[in-house]
């Protein structure tokens, strides 16, 4: 058969045969190669780091667009605090080119907020999807943006802000590449800081007093990362809250401290897997015995991804089909935090889709984004669910996240569009009502149908647009 096979990085099931993949290291090859796709009528999908689990990034028979080669570190306003980086940019590599530009220095400007869980996610991937981290007061990334720079269907640049091409940036963060490849980025940024990490084990009822207490002392970021044993009265109630306050710039930061290393990470994820109880025990008392320790408010925010982790995992069990986890984020007004714990435990409790991870956190809202998900001030829930990649499996998982959408839906909430596409149209209608005239501006700014992913046409068909 014909075409690359593409496929995301952690569920793994969104298989994509796409015609042919381009990496571009300039705006200059992105113009000309959107140039040559309209005179050959080609459409054009755009990856970067390959995380979301929609089929946002590859579309069959498409050309694709890998952005990762536009890693270009632009000009740091040390007076306004802000960088212009290239959208192919990772976490990890934007956060050491901001390290080398200003070593020796007293005022470091670096990253404000950066997804858990998983690093090596590009800029643009960031923008597309308006993801958001463990920020305790945060809105989406879209307030970290000041401006960025487009490349529209028609293959014309433009800078896109709050006050020059205002409805492009609207619609392009939050908006899963259907607008046009985000070639560079003017990011907000903020002065790294050292902060100390705040451990206790509380259940669900008493988290959000205790987020409270630990906001008005200072913190900046926290998660409640949750028990995940569904056969333990703890399932979802009780968990780790890990918070982070800003101390004394002259405290002194520890030359070596206790990590979650590589192995360490391999044996909870295997835990997770056959020993659900377990695993929270191992895991809350690592956290325990770091309550106190300093970090830097960057890199306290980077974590350790297994690549391939679930193919060793299948082969050491000797699983049937493979598998893998998928995520989903759910929100619910804070206030209705606790009962949608409890409906989803009891949801969850038969194990027939284990949850393999779990934390709660906040967010703020976002009044700006066309596809805004923070509609209020929400709290994220973020389950990461076992699926096995056969019929049965997959709507297993399938069903259970629909469940979760129902529920968080009845208690005021919604859900993120970043990962499957499982939701069913009128879940998707509930949680953005904007949605049809989403795929209409769509439709205005690319009127060739020149940008396509599996998750647009996906979404195009469920609306019936023609
Ligand atoms: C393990 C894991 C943990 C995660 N944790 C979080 C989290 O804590 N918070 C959170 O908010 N999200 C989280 N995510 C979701 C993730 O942030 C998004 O899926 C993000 O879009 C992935 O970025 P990427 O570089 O891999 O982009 P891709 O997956 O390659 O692409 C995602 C979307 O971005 C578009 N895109 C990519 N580059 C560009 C560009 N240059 N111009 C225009 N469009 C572009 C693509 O077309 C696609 O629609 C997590 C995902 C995983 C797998």
């Amino acid at each position: 058969m014909i075409g690359i096979l593409c496929n995301d990085i952690h569920s793994k099931l969104n298989p994509t045969r796409v015609a042919r993949v381009l990496r571009p290291a300039s705006e200059a090859e992105v113009v000309a190669a959107l140039k040559e796709a309209a005179a050959d009528g080609m459409a054009v999908s755009i990856c970067g780091a390959r995380h979301a689990m929609g089929g946002q990034q590859f579309g069959e028979g498409t050309l694709l667009l890998d952005l990762t080669g536009l890693t270009d570190l632009g000009e740091l306003d040390r007076e306004h605090g802000t960088i212009e980086a290239g959208a192919g940019l990772k976490w990890p590599e934007l956060i050491e080119g901001l390290h080398a530009r200003q070593a020796g220095e007293e005022v470091v400007w670096s990253i404000r907020q950066k997804q858990t869980g998983a690093d090596d996610l590009t800029l643009g991937g960031s923008l597309a999807a308006n993801i958001h981290g463990r920020g305790l007061d945060f809105r989406p990334i879209i307030g970290d943006v000041e401006a960025f720079t487009l490349v529209d269907a028609a293959g014309e640049v433009r800078r896109c802000s709050r006050e020059e091409n205002a409805e492009l940036f609207r619609l392009a963060i939050g908006g899963y590449g259907c607008f046009g490849v985000i070639t560079s980025v003017c990011l907000r940024l903020a002065p790294r800081m050292k902060m100390e990490r705040l451990v206790e084990v509380t259940t669900i009822d008493r988290l959000l007093p205790a987020l409270e207490t630990r906001m008005a002392e200072g913190c900046r970021f926290g998660d409640f990362q949750f028990s995940i044993d569904e056969r333990s009265p703890d399932f979802l109630r009780r968990g780790v809250l890990s918070s982070y306050r800003p101390v004394a710039p002259d405290r002194e930061m520890p030359e070596r401290r206790e990590e979650l290393e590589r192995h360490h990470w391999e044996e909870l994820i295997r835990l997770a897997h056959d020993d659900r109880a377990k695993v929270f025990e191992v895991y809350s008392s690592f956290y325990l015995r770091t309550h106190g320790a300093l970090y830097w408010s960057d890199t306290h925010q980077l974590s350790v991804y297994l690549d391939d982790y679930h193919a060793e995992l299948d082969r050491e069990c000797g699983a049937l089909v493979p598998a893998s986890e998928m995520i989903s984020e759910l929100y619910v007004p804070r206030e209705r935090l606790v009962e949608f714990m409890a409906a989803a435990a009891g949801r969850l409790k038969d194990g027939a889709v284990p949850v393999i991870y779990g934390t709660v956190r906040l967010i703020r809202r976002d009044g700006e984004s066309f596809l805004a998900w923070a509609r209020e001030d929400f709290a994220c829930v973020i389950f990461n669910l076992h699926v096995e990649h056969d019929e049965a499996g997959i709507e297993a998982a399938a069903g259970a996240f629909r469940d979760l959408i129902d529920l968080a839906l009845s208690f005021g909430g919604s859900f993120f569009l970043t990962y499957h596409r499982w939701a069913r149209c009128d879940q998707i209608e509930r949680a953005y009502p904007q949605f049809a005239e989403f795929l209409r501006l769509k439709e205005k700014h690319d009127p060739e149908g020149r940008f396509q992913s599996e998750w647009w046409r996906h979404h195009r068909n469920l609306f019936e647009m023609p």
